[in-house]
């Protein structure tokens, strides 16, 4: 599905919320149903939000802005035209995500769990689901990049195997550097950080390829055990 299909599948689930919810603004019952809660939420928030999740139940909603339950008793509003034009006109207060995430992802936790309204049309579901991942893409700051697994594991197996850096960098055909910050990379993901797990201590991301640059010993270093002390404990085996 294109993101221009997925956007207008979007639309249409949003207009399809709004027709609903102005249909159901002229039901007489769900109109004095509003005002009861409305009116309970002045005086009793607790007991008003319980009615309120029965209320959305009944009524198929996914949620309603307090702002909007509130609102619907102003005193302002004095006659039965006012009311129907102010519920008609808070149609941006009525979510009907058809997807909805329900934590934020983080480096140490990615995963998210998302609550999916089945009654919404498969393509409408994918593209909103897609929505949600754009936004959760952005900031992940460290990335798998699988396609350099091959790499990192190519330079690592034959460092190991006593091969010096600047035939392992012909062999691969890239840059000596490279190889070696490749090298401390591979460390990283086989062994995790110096110290754990902890964030405060670990490395910052682009260590490797900075250190190597301006390292002077592990600049002239041929292999391994030519590198500095801070370069062979980047990592810790423990
Ligand atoms: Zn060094």
């Amino acid at each position: 599905m294109t993101r221009r299909r997925g956007q207008q599948a979007l639309q249409e689930a949003e207009r399809a919320k709004d027709a609903r919810w102005r249909y159901a603004v002229r039901n007489p019952t769900f109109r004095s149903e509003l005002r009861e809660l409305s009116e309970l939420f002045q005086v009793d928030s607790k007991e008003a939000r319980k009615k309120y999740r029965a209320f959305l139940l009944k009524w198929r909603f996914q949620d309603i802005s307090e702002t909007v339950v509130r609102g619907f008793t102003r005193p302002d509003l004095t006659t039965d035209e006012e009311r129907l034009l102010y519920l008609d006109s808070s149609r941006w207060g009525i979510l009907s995500r058809p997807v909805v995430a329900m934590s934020d992802p983080s480096e140490d936790m990615p995963w998210v769990g998302f609550i999916v309204d089945t009654s919404h049309p498969r393509d409408v579901l994918l593209a909103d689901f897609g929505a949600s991942l754009d936004r959760f893409m952005p900031k992940r700051r460290v990335r798998r990049r699988s396609d350099k697994t091959e790499f990192y594991l190519a330079v690592y197996d034959r460092a190991l195997d006593g091969q010096t850096f600047a035939k392992i960098a012909a062999a691969l055909r890239r840059s000596i550097s490279t190889v070696k910050s490749a090298y401390l990379t591979a460390r990283r993901h086989i062994f995790g950080r110096a110290g754990g797990l902890s964030k405060t201590r670990a490395p910052l991301a682009g260590f490797e390829q900075d250190h190597i640059e301006t390292c002077l010993i592990c600049r002239k270093a041929q292999k391994v055990e030519d590198m500095c002390p801070a370069a062979r404990t980047y990592v810790s085996e423990a």
